[in-house]
């Protein structure tokens, strides 16, 4: 269905081999020990990972999110989380590439590929998938922006060189009253909570901020004042697409290992891979992988033509069929290697663990039928 360049081909293969040697015998010791990864990071900068939508003159490859897709995808066959590290750096860089100027972009960008980590800012305690209930708020004072209010579960703040929040700057004007700034991690008034302990994705560091009086420069306000819901609503399709990529990585690599064990576990005489209910359970975890590969290529083929009437709705399907394929297909791989499936040392019961985070982050699977919906009642 895709055919790749010979310069996609050769990063594909340089990430796959990345995967094998590093980071999955390194995915247990992720997981056990819930710490960012500084090490794979700098494997990715290292290889160019983190440049696939930075355009060139701001040190980047600007290949596109289909060559994103298929990195996620790979990374996430080892280890969710460490995939997670580039759909994270994705999400928070993207309101400056979607809408920062000239200054701002050769200020931050280069930055970024080169390892500087980048991260998003939007839900609050009372503004989940209501994100218009957002209570954030910046007043302009001279020639700075002072803002006050708080943010939660925001994906790798710990370790976060600059973050992208969102706040009204005209809360009457709703979707057309948020704006966004670029606030660097020792900007006076910034104020890091607590790490979560998740059941999953522990690879990952996700915690509170707080914005006592904040003090941001107005030339880091991304795009004009009241352009940041339009910014948020473009970034999250990012998001979407690339969980999407990491719930299709993770499903292939819990059916390659339930393959596997079937193959090797003997009951009855035979390995269980000669029972037909075992046979049946993989054909189904296979073909649901398969077509929820396909709508996310073609999700990511459709934002790589910037064909704006098909993006919402196929990066919303992509998301809501590929991680709940990955619960189901996760779940079962469980069930195929029996009690050893709920042990650590067999690796699925933490890749169930991360696909349940999937149906609930960049928006849930219930936010994404409902976009779907409306698209499709839309334009069909
Ligand atoms: C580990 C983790 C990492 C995250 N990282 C980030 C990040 O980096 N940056 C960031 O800004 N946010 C981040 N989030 C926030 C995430 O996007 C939100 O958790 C998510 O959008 C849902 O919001 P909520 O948790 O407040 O749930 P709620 O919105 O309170 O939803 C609760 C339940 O109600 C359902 N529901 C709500 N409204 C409707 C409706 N209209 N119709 C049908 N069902 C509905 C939901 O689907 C859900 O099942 C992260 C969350 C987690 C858990």
């Amino acid at each position: 269905m895709i055919t790749l360049n010979e310069e996609q081909r050769i990063t594909l293969n340089t990430v796959k081999q990345i995967v094998q040697d590093k980071i999955k015998p390194r995915a247990a010791e992720i997981d056990e020990k819930g710490e960012f990864p500084y090490d794979i990071l700098e494997i990715y900068s290292l290889n160019g990972l983190l440049s696939p939508l930075i355009p060139e003159e701001y040190g980047g490859i600007n290949s596109g999110f289909l060559l994103l897709v298929l990195i996620v995808e790979e990374i996430a066959k080892a280890s969710a989380s460490s995939a997670l590290i580039l759909i994270s750096q994705a999400d928070g860089l993207q309101p400056i590439l979607l809408g920062g100027n000239e200054e701002i972009k050769r200020r931050y960008l280069p930055g970024f590929v080169n390892g500087k980590i980048a991260s998003f800012a939007a839900t609050e305690p009372w503004a989940g998938s209501d994100i218009l209930s957002m209570r954030t708020h910046a007043v302009r004072r001279g020639n700075d922006y002072i803002i006050n209010g708080q943010k939660v579960f925001i994906t790798n703040a710990p370790a976060a060189d600059v973050f992208s929040v969102f706040a009204y700057t005209d809360p009457d004007k709703r979707s057309k009253g948020i704006s966004v700034f670029a606030v660097e991690k020792d900007a006076k008034g910034l104020i890091l909570g607590k790490n979560e302990i998740k059941m999953g994705m522990k690879g990952c560091l996700n915690s509170e901020l707080f914005f006592d009086d904040l003090v941001v420069p107005v030339e880091n306000r991304i795009g004009e004042e009241g352009d940041g819901y339009n910014i948020l609503m473009r970034a999250l399709e990012t998001g979407r697409i690339l969980t999407a990529a990491q719930a299709v990585g993770l499903a292939q690599g819990a059916i390659d290992i339930a393959i596997e064990y079937s193959r090797q576990r003997v009951q009855f005489g035979g390995p269980i891979c000669n029972q037909q209910c075992i046979q049946f359970m993989i054909a189904d975890m296979v073909a649901n992988t398969e077509a929820a590969r396909l709508l996310t290529y073609q999700a990511a083929v459709h934002l790589d033509r910037q064909d704006r009437r098909e993006i919402p709705r196929f990066c919303s399907m992509a998301k809501f069929m590929a991680s709940d394929n990955a619960m189901k297909v996760t779940t079962d791989a469980v069930q195929i290697l029996g009690g050893y499936g709920y042990m650590k040392d067999y690796t699925v019961e933490r890749m169930m663990r991360d696909a349940k985070l999937i149906q609930i982050y960049a928006g849930t699977n219930q936010i994404q039928r409902l976009v779907s919906a409306r698209e499709i009642f839309k334009y069909c």
